[in-house]
């Protein structure tokens, strides 16, 4: 049973590590952004309500975010652990999650913060753009939401940090290498595949 979270800026590369981490402890990843853009393109009613704000790089109510992220993790697949990505992304929303979470008698095991400076993150960002054409990757919405991550969410790393569960992990240089280095670091906290 393993409950993580991802964070780090847009572009630092969590949802192409997530996709990893998913596999090797086979929990699903829950990406908000994903979800919300999921609902966009199919015109439900949650995807209307949110669409300006998500093309804007705003972030969603928090009331909206917290209500569908709880509706998730009530799935089936969430009952064995789950790998969070692009939540929480507030202070409201850290302590929703958790008293969700200590509802149920459980923790989180620890928060993996991908680090990458901003000059690669842009490079990456507008090479996204090009290849998969998000509404919000063009560059001014890109350094919209850089802005408001440095506002709104940098400030909970220390939170995490002084709570004990920040896994800082390099995120510059070739996938593979990052995926490496994440293994390693979640094997010294003990945080192990159920096979290993
Ligand atoms: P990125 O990390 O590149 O910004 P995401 O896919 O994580 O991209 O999120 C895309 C957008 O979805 C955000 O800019 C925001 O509008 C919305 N969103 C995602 N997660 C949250 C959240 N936890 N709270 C509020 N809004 C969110």
């Amino acid at each position: 049973m393993t409950r993580l979270l991802i964070v780090g800026p847009p572009g630092a590369g969590k949802g192409t590590q997530a996709a990893r981490i998913s596999e090797r402890f086979g929990i699903p990843t829950i990406s908000t952004g994903d979800i919300f853009r999921t609902n966009i393109a199919d015109e439900t009613e949650l995807g209307k309500q949110v669409k300006a704000i998500v093309d804007a790089g705003d972030y969603v109510p928090d009331s909206l975010t917290n209500a569908l992220v709880t509706d998730r993790l009530n799935e089936a697949d969430a009952d064995g652990g789950f790998l969070l990505d692009g939540y929480p992304r507030t202070p409201d929303q850290v302590q929703y999650l958790t008293d969700l979470l200590a509802q149920r008698g459980h923790t989180l095991d620890a928060v993996i913060r991908l680090v990458a400076d901003q000059d690669e993150i842009v490079r990456r960002l507008r090479q996204r753009s090009l290849d998969q054409g998000r509404v919000d990757d063009s560059e001014e919405a890109i350094r919209h939401r850089q802005d408001v991550y440095i506002r709104e969410t940098a400030p909970l790393i220390d939170m995490f940090r002084e709570q004990g569960l920040l896994i800082e992990v390099d995120g510059l240089g070739a996938i593979d290498d990052v995926t490496t280095r994440i293994f390693d670091a979640l094997d010294e906290r003990g945080l192990r595949t159920a096979a290993a």
